[in-house]
């Protein structure tokens, strides 16, 4: 992936830069996920926050206990509600990026589908990639970080 790359919401009031490659990227099936992109699952990759620059007003941030058990808050822009961001207590450092917010979506590369056992039966995750049912362990969430770095 050619670094910074950049993206934002529909109606341009919030823009973003990055200037790092994602250390991960998923699909998740979650119906947490699913409700807040009324879509069959988020395909969402983390970035360094200290990498990434946002223009505009301040998203809008709404938090909730996920499926796991774990807060997370999703910020969508205030004015045409696109989902841009969110941010995991799983991981502190790093924020999530809405995959369509991107100014070019071809450079999303999901690594795994996460959730699964959520995903509806009108939508078939991506057979080319692994899934999981739930959550990755830590284990396998160490993987995908190496993983991601190697890319
Ligand atoms: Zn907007
Ligand atoms: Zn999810």
């Amino acid at each position: 992936m050619i670094t910074p790359f950049a993206g934002g919401c529909s109606c341009g009031a919030i823009r973003y830069e990055c200037a790092a490659r994602p250390r991960f990227s998923w699909n998740c099936h979650c119906r947490d996920c699913q409700r807040a992109s009324g879509a069959a699952y988020c395909p969402v990759m983390y970035v360094p926050k200290t990498a990434l620059t946002i223009t505009g007003p301040a998203a809008r941030y709404a938090s909730l206990h996920a499926e796991s058990g774990r807060l997370v808050s999703r910020g969508l822009c205030g004015d045409c509600g696109s989902n841009l961001f969110i941010l995991a207590d799983l991981v502190p450092d790093l924020q999530g990026l809405w995959a369509g917010s991107l100014d070019d979506p071809d450079i999303f590369r999901p690594q795994i589908n996460v959730w699964t056992r959520s995903a509806p039966v009108w939508s078939t995750p991506d057979p080319t990639l692994k899934s999981l049912d739930t959550a990755p362990d830590e284990t396998q969430f160490g993987a995908l970080l190496r993983d991601a770095l190697g890319h």
